[in-house]
């Protein structure tokens, strides 16, 4: 068993995607352990995504993930870190496999309506960056 962190990103909150997304984790075998919905200020969003902080993207980045609610989830089940990136599709719509989240639903290379953990390490720090042990399953 694997947790990950998943996210619903203001875009995909905007569009009623809430319920697709999710959907599609749950159809997939993943269990969400853990779920709330909140808007993140933009020094919230920047210790979120540190590792990018001097990408030229970071501002960007960094204005939209705190220009709307978004929701948050903790996901457990086998190999949940890979099958969430799997179902996410690539960061870049244009690049997503069809039938993927982001080549379905996403925008832009930075509106792409989803994140999710990448490896076990930046999992727990995510994880745990938005979650207390009360907060989860
Ligand atoms: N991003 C962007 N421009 C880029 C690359 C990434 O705006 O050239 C944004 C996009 O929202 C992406 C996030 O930064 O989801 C984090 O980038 P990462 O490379 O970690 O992509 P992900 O893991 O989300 O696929
Ligand atoms: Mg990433």
């Amino acid at each position: 068993m694997e947790r990950t962190l998943s996210i619903v990103k203001p875009d995909g909150v905007r569009k009623n995607l809430i319920g697709d997304v999710i959907g599609r984790f749950e159809k997939n075998g993943l269990k969400v352990v853990g779920v709330k919905m909140t808007s993140l200020t933009r020094q919230q969003a920047e210790g979120f995504y540190a590792v990018h902080r001097a990408r030229p993207f970071f501002g960007s980045l960094t204005e939209f993930m705190s220009s709307g609610p978004v929701v948050l989830m903790a996901l457990e089940g086998d190999g949940a870190i890979k099958k969430v990136r799997d179902l996410m599709g690539a960061t870049d719509p244009k690049k997503a496999a069809p039938g993927t989240i982001r080549a379905d639903h996403a925008d832009s290379i930075e509106s792409n309506v989803v994140h999710g953990s990448d490896a076990p390490e930046t999992a727990a720090f995510e994880i745990g960056y938005f979650f207390n042990a009360l907060e989860l399953l």
